[in-house]
């Protein structure tokens, strides 16, 4: 998995095409990642105990790790990344298009 939590990423497909977001989260069981403000689905809540007053919640969800590219400030744009061992051994990835490394 290339993506991970805190990236800034950019949706390639799907209705969120184009669209720019935070990671959130990363599920590496099943290769999906939560994007902040992406893929909002709706979901109709009962009243419980825990929420006092049911109704409709929109929340993110899952969408697929290879629907998105890791977004790179310098070329402006979603890039595929690449990693390498630095000469003090430590590993880092970096923007295949600039060479930008990321942290
Ligand atoms: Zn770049």
């Amino acid at each position: 998995m290339r993506v991970r939590k805190g990236d800034t990423v950019v949706v390639i497909s799907g209705n969120d095409r184009g669209k720019m977001g935070k990671v959130l989260k990363v599920e590496l069981d099943s290769g999906r990642i939560i994007v902040e403000g992406i893929h909002f689905i709706k979901r109709h809540t009962k009243p419980s105990q825990r929420s006092q007053k049911g109704g409709i919640v929109e929340k993110e969800a899952p969408i697929k790790a290879s629907n998105v590219l890791v977004y790179c400030p310098k070329c402006d744009k979603g890039v595929r990344v690449g990693k390498k061992a630095l000469q003090d051994g430590r590993r880092v990835r970096f923007c295949r298009r600039c060479g930008e490394m990321f942290t």
